[in-house]
């Protein structure tokens, strides 16, 4: 799965092309004209300083003058305008980029996003792109990498003259020696030290900042969980009343504790590596003056002339070295975005099915479990166990049990979020894996025990997009006995909830549950699915619930777990867990005359109502 430096970077320039066309072709241009721009006043500077030490005429020293200024104003000018163009293209790139990550999130088998190894790979591309940047300033690192390669080119093209012998030279040993042109062995043994020790300082300092940042992955990620918890109103109240803020307090010391061992030690490092970079930098820019200042004096060049091989032979050393750290930089920044790619590439291993399920106005559909058996990835523990189960067409099944008896697992596995690790599902004669997910899910409403509403508006929530039909929304409301609570709101269907929206409006867990049963009945399929429906509402809501349970799935076939063993006698069938198999099935009537776990589970509760 892992990415290399070279496809990463090849694959981020296909991607930029795809996602904004052009957008490369004017980093390059763009580019060109920074690398040329800051040789203009290299060069006239050069000419100028020549033609007032030899006295010319002011016009043409004028003319020089404005056409220097002409071609740094057209530089200028232009450059602006195509770095404005670039910014936005980026920050287009960056959001289309969001955009992939939360499709692809959406995307992935549910069992494999649960992992700890996902959550992680997850965290690295995140934290990649913000460590090192995103895609648009990796362009940016790329564009200084052409930018110091022309600054090369330019730098070379101004040095050749000042290694070109002359032909009157001066009496003695040096300036013999200055005049040959393998003097420049000098300033290149300089370059070639100064080069070297600082891309290895640069190689160095990157690889400890890798292995710094895999090491802080998982802490990372506790940390951010932990961070949650502080501004999280929702856990805020268990964090009071059970005095953990100096439990949550001590986690984050530890983890910042470690995190800041490791800044620490990587700047200390860093800082001792640099110093003989640094010394030996002086070293360079001394002996290139003196070089250069010495062919002035024994007039092997002009005065105007060493100006300009001064600033080319420094621009010549920055552009060597920045182009090693621009090299570097890009493995590394590649390194960090292959985990962007790592995350886009993890491959689903559930079956992708293509048969659409047929579309029946007599809601028609048989359910079969054939020798069901499951256990979850991270355990070697089965929670299904040989499962054989047929599940009426039109009937009310209940499904009750002692907890951890699978029952959740059992109507997840009939979702699909997970693949039965033996024997198969079958609808209407077909395993459910053939059908294509999205049609087949369209066949389940399902309201599972941690129900999940979100902070947009109640007719948001529950139509589960952004364009509903109000008379259809305020049915399944009233169905779902959330009438009299949105009487009471002054904008009704359209009051946000929760704090995250503007006047978003708090309401109690068992009304959340309503508007859950809401959503459900809205998406109006043909199989109900209720987790645990009842468990936040209070017993008249309860009660009312039941009483409508008929009315409110309608013909609908309808699976619902439930504690609540009194709610289980209009059922037409019960199935009783333990252990991952179904130890009893039949109706109310039947299985509480027989001795088992059913009469057990319906006495212990049978003797609070006596
Ligand atoms: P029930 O709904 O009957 O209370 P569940 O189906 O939720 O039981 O759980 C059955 C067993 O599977 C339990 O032992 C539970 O700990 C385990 N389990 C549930 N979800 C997971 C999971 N995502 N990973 C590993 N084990 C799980």
């Amino acid at each position: 799965m892992k990415n290399n430096k070279k496809s990463t970077i090849s694959k981020v320039l296909k991607l930029t092309h795809r996602l904004q066309p052009g957008h490369i072709t004017l980093i390059v241009i763009s580019t060109i004209i920074s690398a040329t721009w800051k040789f203009v006043p290299v060069v006239f500077g050069s000419i100028i300083l020549d033609q007032l030490v030899q006295h010319q005429p002011f016009e043409a020293i004028l003319i020089n003058a404005l056409r220097m200024l002409a071609l740094q104003a057209a530089c200028s000018l232009s450059h602006w305008g195509l770095e404005h163009i670039i910014k936005v293209n980026g920050a287009v790139i960056s959001e289309k980029i969001d955009q992939m990550i939360c499709e692809k999130s959406f995307m992935i088998d549910y069992d494999i996003l649960e992992k700890r190894e996902t959550l992680d790979i997850v965290k690295k591309a995140e934290d990649g792109m913000n460590a090192r940047g995103d895609f648009s300033s990796f362009c940016s690192q790329l564009s200084g990498f052409i930018e110091h390669a022309l600054s090369i080119i330019y730098s070379i093209a101004l040095l050749i003259p000042l290694f070109i012998s002359r032909a009157s030279v001066p009496a003695g040993f040096l300036p013999e020696f200055l005049n040959k042109w393998y003097s420049f062995i000098i300033l290149a043994f300089m370059l070639i030290l100064s080069v070297t020790v600082s891309s290895f300082t640069k190689r160095k300092e990157g690889k400890m900042q890798a292995d710094l940042f895999q090491r802080n992955i998982r802490v990372n990620r506790e940390y951010g969980y932990f961070y949650s918890l502080v501004f999280d109103y929702a856990t805020g109240k268990y964090v009071r009343l059970y005095k953990m803020q100096s439990l949550v307090e001590a986690k984050m010391k530890k983890i910042l504790d470690f995190l800041e061992s490791g800044i620490t030690n990587l700047v200390k490092k860093v800082n001792k590596m640099q110093i003989p970079f640094f010394i030996i930098n002086c070293i360079m820019q001394m002996t290139s003056y003196l070089y250069v200042g010495l062919k002035a004096i024994f007039g092997l060049i002009s005065i105007g002339s060493a100006l300009k091989y001064i600033k080319a032979y420094s621009n010549l050393v920055d552009s060597v070295s920045s182009i090693f750290y621009a090299y570097i930089e890009i493995s590394i920044r590649s390194e960090y975005l292959s985990f962007f790619y790592d995350f886009m590439e993890i491959k689903n291993k559930q079956y992708e099915g293509t048969i659409p399920t047929e579309k029946r106005d007599d809601n028609e559909f048989e359910i079969e479990f054939r020798d069901v058996s499951f256990r979850y990835a991270n355990t070697d523990k089965y929670v299904i166990k040989h499962l054989n189960q047929k599940i009426r067409i039109g009937t009310k099944t209940a499904v009750v049990g002692p907890n951890g008896a699978g029952k959740t697992t059992f109507i997840k596995l009939l979702c699909r979020l997970y693949e039965p690790t033996e024997g198969e599902i079958l609808l209407n004669g077909v395993d459910i894996r053939y059908y294509d997910y999205k049609d087949y899910a369209s066949l389940f409403s399902v309201v599972f025990q941690d129900f999940n509403l979100f902070s947009f508006s109640i007719a948001e929530n529950v139509a589960s997009g952004t364009s509903y039909d109000e008379v259809k929304v305020l049915d399944c409301i009233e169905r779902a006995g959330f009438g009299d609570r949105l009487s009471k709101m002054e904008k009704g269907i359209h009051t946000n909830i929760y704090q995250q929206e503007d006047e978003g409006v708090e309401i109690s867990g068992g009304e959340a549950q309503k508007l859950a049963i809401a959503r459900a009945l809205y998406k109006d399929s043909p199989l109900v699915i209720l987790d645990e429906p009842t468990s936040a509402l209070d017993p008249v809501s309860e009660y009312e619930i039941y009483r409508h349970f008929d009315e409110m799935v309608q013909n609908k076939t309808s699976i619902y777990i439930s504690h609540r063993m009194s709610s289980c006698r209009f059922c037409d069938n019960i199935l009783v867990f333990d252990e991952g198999q179904i130890v009893q099935s039949g109706n109310h009537d039947e299985l509480v005359k027989q001795e088992g776990l059913y009469k057990e589970l319906w006495n212990a509760q049978a003797q609070y109502y006596a």
